[in-house]
């Protein structure tokens, strides 16, 4: 119980910082969380919470919370663009014994760890944009305003753009994928299944899954672009870019696409895992840590699995520094090969050559019907880790 009584603060509230908030009062430290946002609102769209992640949220008490608002996945679909014919199916229900899979709101998410985490008198302060960090012994961090304030350890959760991330490893650099991304909401009034279906054409492809209990589908559709579109969560677009983009496609697709009014877009950038996790009396965690391109559905997972980690190592150990060099070991190559897994999966759904992609998709297609639980087992090492044993 070493971290009961301890002063922390945590820079953001998205899942990572929620969640590891929640965890280190749980384990009796004295946590507030500094949020730049007026208000913990609708924002953002759908996130896949995976085996992994939901073990995150069984520990801390939420999945019963969550479970009542996301929708449970039933498989992974992939078909082909033009008439929609199915290539492969992963039946998700053949996941080991324990292994649950859901689509959620990140809305839905953000509210109930935040809900949550007051309950357990966690400090929730909101219109606190931090401009800066400072570790030390007494680790500071500086407002907007020009307050300070100070305490035992600071976190930086403050995702893709973190002033943590900066002051311990320098300036990134990112690099632009040559794609970018639509997200959208559209109202499930056609019977969309409980499914992530990918629909894949040459330079594009499309995903689309049921949230809030079936009420609504998310689509995410990607295409390969020279032209270079801001990084982001915050740019809206217009709806006929997005229809005009996959005209090309057929099966149920022009139905979802004819129902979108409002749709972001944003560029997606490749960022290196950060290489220090942590200086004095500081650590970073999620997005801050590792921002990904979204072809695995890891983000919110690996945020999750570092607010649980962190809270641990913390809590086994009185030495904090050593506590945060345990943390940092146990996270990084971890969080670094899902990155790259991510990235490896970015070119796959859009063969562009006719040729090339009908063998694809027949050797897909083989393999599925051959041996679909040797599919599943290749996300084993993704989906099986359990950070709460
Ligand atoms: C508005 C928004 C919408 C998103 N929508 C989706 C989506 O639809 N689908 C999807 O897959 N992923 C989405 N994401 C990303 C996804 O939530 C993350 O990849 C993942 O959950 C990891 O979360 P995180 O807590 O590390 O970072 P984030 O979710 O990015 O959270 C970081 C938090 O820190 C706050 N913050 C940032 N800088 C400061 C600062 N200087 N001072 C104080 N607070 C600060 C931000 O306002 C935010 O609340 C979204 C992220 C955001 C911020």
């Amino acid at each position: 119980m070493a971290l009961a009584g301890r002063q922390i603060i945590v820079v953001g509230a998205g899942i990572g910082g929620l969640a590891a908030a929640l965890a280190l009062r749980q384990r009796g430290a004295e946590v507030t969380v500094l949020e730049q946002a007026e208000a913990i609102r609708e924002v953002g769209a759908g996130l896949q919470i995976s085996p992994n992640g939901l073990r995150v949220i069984e520990a801390l008490g939420q999945s019963a919370a969550l479970s009542a608002r996301a929708s449970k996945a039933r498989a992974v679909v992939l078909r082909d663009h033009r008439a929609g014919r199915e290539v492969l199916r992963l039946d998700l229900g053949k996941l080991p014994e324990g292994q649950g899979y859901l689509f959620a709101h990140r809305a839905d998410l953000v509210e109930l760890l935040a809900d949550a985490a007051r309950a357990a008198g966690v400090q929730i302060r909101l219109n606190q944009k931090v401009t800066q960090i400072t570790p030390g012994m007494v680790p500071e961090v500086t407002l907007a305003t020009g307050d300070r304030r100070s305490a035992d350890l600071v976190i930086g959760a403050d995702g893709l753009h973190s002033v943590l991330r900066g002051e311990l490893n320098g300036a990134a650099p990112e690099k632009f994928t040559g794609q970018v991304a639509w997200r959208a909401l559209i109202p499930n009034d056609f019977g969309h299944p409980p499914e992530v279906t990918v629909h894949m054409g040459p330079g594009r492809h499309l995903v689309s899954y049921p949230l809030r209990n079936g009420t609504l589908v998310n689509i995410v559709a990607a295409e390969e672009r020279k032209g270079w579109t801001p990084e982001g969560w915050a740019h809206e677009d217009d709806p006929a870019n997005l229809r005009a983009a996959f005209s090309g496609f057929g099966g149920s697709v022009p139905q979802m696409l004819s129902r979108v009014d409002k749709v972001g877009l944003w560029g997606l950038f490749r960022h290196p895992v950060a290489r220090r996790w942590f200086g004095e009396g500081c650590a970073l965690l999620g997005d801050a840590a590792h921002p990904t391109l979204p072809f695995l559905a890891q983000g919110a997972n690996m945020a999750l699995e570092d607010g649980w980690t962190l809270a641990r190592c913390l809590d086994a150990s009185a030495d904090q520094p050593q506590a945060l060099a345990r943390y940092q070991q146990l996270r990084r190559d971890r969080c670094a090969r899902i990155v790259a897994a991510a990235t490896g999966n970015a070119w796959k759904y859009h063969l562009s050559n006719p040729l090339i992609r009908r063998a694809a998709h027949l050797g897909l297609a083989a393999a599925g019907r051959i041996a679909p639980d040797r599919i599943l087992r290749q996300f084993d090492w993704i989906y099986g880790h359990d950070v709460t044993a």
